[in-house]
């Protein structure tokens, strides 16, 4: 048995943390290779040390004298080793980092540094060997993540190695400058690494007990799903539920590694399993919910358009041209109406109305703004009735007013537009209905 464990960056905020994360280790024998986030918050308003980074760098750049910024961040590494009692010091990289942020050595490389440094600690701590990413994950030199070769380089060092840290986030170009992943990106370096020892299960330790039905954040004590497909998982982290970055599931997927996510505070929890298929039914109709804020609706009218041959190729066009990614779009018969993201959406908005209207000459666009979309995700909504009812008879019930519904072809979900001042409630009128209530 082979297991591949990452942790997050509050699992390694502070000396406490990385004593909790070495027990978990110490236990499993087969817990071989370690992927370790920067530092992330001790308590709520603290701030990550990969922030800390990018901040530093960016007066480092503007010419500023940055030396207090980083003596705070080496601040934060001197704590976790001095109650690790270890007898190491970071002194040296610091003078490095220091150099290498005067010679403006770019962005990627400084937030890098955080998982670097933390990975440094953890290996000393464990007695393991430290790998640099930077030597093992490659990145072409448009910048694009290579898996080839990565997965060839990541074997190749590891296959000599019993055990080893490899910090995750980052990797390097063959000319050796760093890359790193978008944020969160560790938990994408774990899977590379579990997809190249072949290991037998993926562990990503977080914060909570795994992967829960609903946001925390908005629904308090939610309980949390025991065995979830990578389908239903895309679904929910592509709508928001944020646990895991969105492309950490690629690498092991292909590999039918399963991942679980385990709670450092809790490891007595199991946690939530990913897996590709399961005859295990959910609990509950659904498996969970999850919720985006921000959305934009464009809704165009227009008599008889369902005859009008070319009619929708014409509208999505005029995104196109203008760069404009559609999230959804429900239609009626005179309508149709079209999701975009309010950020993107705003900064074009004139043009793009213009440009409808000469591509289609519609009757009406109504224009409706500050509104969110909700995921009701599950496997088992495909053999139950009345799940799009139940969702209706919650909302109504709550008094919220239901923007648009859309049910995705493969039934394994649900969309719903509300409201921005509607979308807490919603999310908790549907956990309600649906797992409260047992229905
Ligand atoms: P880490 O630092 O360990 O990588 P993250 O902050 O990236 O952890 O992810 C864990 C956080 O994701 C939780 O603390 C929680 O606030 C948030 N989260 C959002 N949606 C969900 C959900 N459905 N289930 C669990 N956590 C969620
Ligand atoms: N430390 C990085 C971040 O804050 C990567 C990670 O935590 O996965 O985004
Ligand atoms: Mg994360």
């Amino acid at each position: 048995m082979k297991k591949v464990v990452k942790f997050g960056g509050s699992s390694l905020a502070s000396a406490e943390q990385f004593m909790k994360v070495g027990n978990i280790i110490r236990q499993d024998e087969s817990r071989r290779y370690v992927v370790p986030s920067a530092p992330g918050k001790r308590f709520s308003g603290d701030v990550k040390v990969t922030d800390m980074l990018y901040d530093c760098y960016a007066a480092a750049v503007e010419g500023q004298n940055f030396d207090d910024k980083l003596d705070m961040i080496h601040k934060r590494y001197q704590e976790i080793i001095d109650g690790l009692n270890l007898k190491f010091s970071l002194d040296e990289d610091f003078e490095t980092i220091k150099d290498n942020f005067s010679r403006k050595a770019g962005q990627d490389y400084a937030a890098s540094r955080g998982e670097y440094l933390n990975g440094k600690i953890m290996a000393a701590y464990l007695g393991t060997e430290f790998v640099d990413a930077a030597d093992v994950v490659r990145f072409n030199d448009d910048g694009s993540f290579n898996d080839k070769v990565t997965n060839d380089l990541l074997s190749e060092r590891l296959s000599g190695l019993e055990k080893a840290v490899i910090p995750g986030f980052y990797g390097a170009k063959e000319d050796g400058t760093v890359v790193t992943f978008s944020r969160g990106g560790s938990d994408i370096s774990g899977s590379l690494v579990a997809l190249a020892v072949h290991a037998d299960l993926y562990e990503n330790w977080t914060d909570v007990s795994g992967f829960l039905i609903a946001d925390p954040r908005i629904v308090k004590n939610s309980k949390s799903i025991e065995i979830i497909t990578y389908k239903e998982l895309r679904e929910l982290s592509y709508m928001g539920a944020s646990v895991l970055h969105e492309d950490a599931i690629f690498p092991v997927r292909k590999a039918g590694i399963p991942i679980n996510i385990r709670n450092t505070n809790a490891p007595q929890d199991k946690g939530t399993l990913i897996v590709e298929s399961t005859c295990r039914q959910s609990k509950y109709t659904i498996t969970g919910i999850a919720g985006t804020d921000g959305f934009a609706a464009i809704t165009i009218e227009k008599a008889m358009m369902n005859s009008e041959i070319g009619f929708c190729r014409k509208v999505l066009q005029v995104f196109e041209d203008n760069g404009v990614s559609i999230e959804h779009m429900p239609s009626g018969i005179d309508t149709m109406t079209i999701f975009v993201h309010k950020d993107t959406f705003e900064e074009k908005e004139q043009k793009i109305l213009s440009d409808i209207n000469k591509a289609v000459h519609p009757d009406h666009i109504e224009l409706e703004s500050d509104l969110a979309l909700i995921a009701v995700v599950g496997r088992g909504m495909k053999s139950t009735r009345g799940t799009a009812g139940r969702i209706f008879s919650a909302l109504a019930h709550a008094h919220i007013n239901v923007k648009m519904i859309d049910q995705g072809s493969s039934e394994l979900n649900i969309i719903v537009g509300v409201r921005h001042e509607d979308f807490k409630n919603a999310i908790r009128a549907l956990y309600e209905i649906f797992v409260l209530t047992q229905l």
